[in-house]
């Protein structure tokens, strides 16, 4: 496999930094819901300089680079937060089934009071529902990415820079 870099760890970090910045203009306190495995990371840094209570959620939808177009809640919040307002932490919105149905059920099930998003990237080619991101770190072409906490099979995860992965020639 070949990985070419697509957003280095500096642009990654000042770009971390722009986000914290609004999101602490726009919140005192914020309780925030990150999408495991792939939004830890992001999520970790996120949180660094902002006071915050943060839950995880995890939920199936990939498997290799296609997405199944299936959604499956496999980890849920064990605590009440009815009537919070909440911003969501994700990788990737790719084709925004995955938020969606998180949207859908944070508001239904769990009747939160309000839903902000926030994410890493954007891969608004692929996109099947409308998705407002309220925090956008960066809009990417419609490639397949590691790094940065985002995985290919189990790997890559760890890289400090998020690149375009490809089958060597
Ligand atoms: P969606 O439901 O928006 O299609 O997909 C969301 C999830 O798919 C993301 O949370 C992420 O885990 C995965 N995903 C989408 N695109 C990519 C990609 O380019 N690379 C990796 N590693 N995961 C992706």
């Amino acid at each position: 496999m070949k990985i070419t870099t697509l957003i280095s760890s500096s642009k990654i970090k000042s770009k971390i930094k722009e986000l914290v910045k609004k999101i602490k203009k726009d919140h005192k306190e914020v309780i925030f819901i990150t999408v495991a495995i792939g939004a830890r990371t992001f999520s970790k840094e996120i949180r660094k300089n902002i006071r915050s209570k943060n839950y995880e959620v995890k939920l199936k939808s990939y498997q290799n680079t296609k997405s199944t177009g299936k959604i499956k809640l496999i980890k849920d919040i064990k605590e009440n937060i009815k009537g919070k307002e909440v911003i969501i932490i994700e990788d990737i919105v790719d084709t925004g089934l995955t938020i969606d149905y998180l949207k859908k059920y944070l508001k239904n099930k769990k009747k939160v009071k309000s839903i902000k998003l926030c994410s890493l990237l954007s891969k608004p080619k692929r996109r099947k529902k409308n998705i407002k991101i309220d925090y956008l770190g960066f809009t990417i072409p419609d490639k397949f990415i590691v790094g940065y906490g985002l995985d290919y099979n189990g790997r890559y995860r760890k890289l400090k820079y998020i690149g375009v992965i490809s089958e060597d020639k």
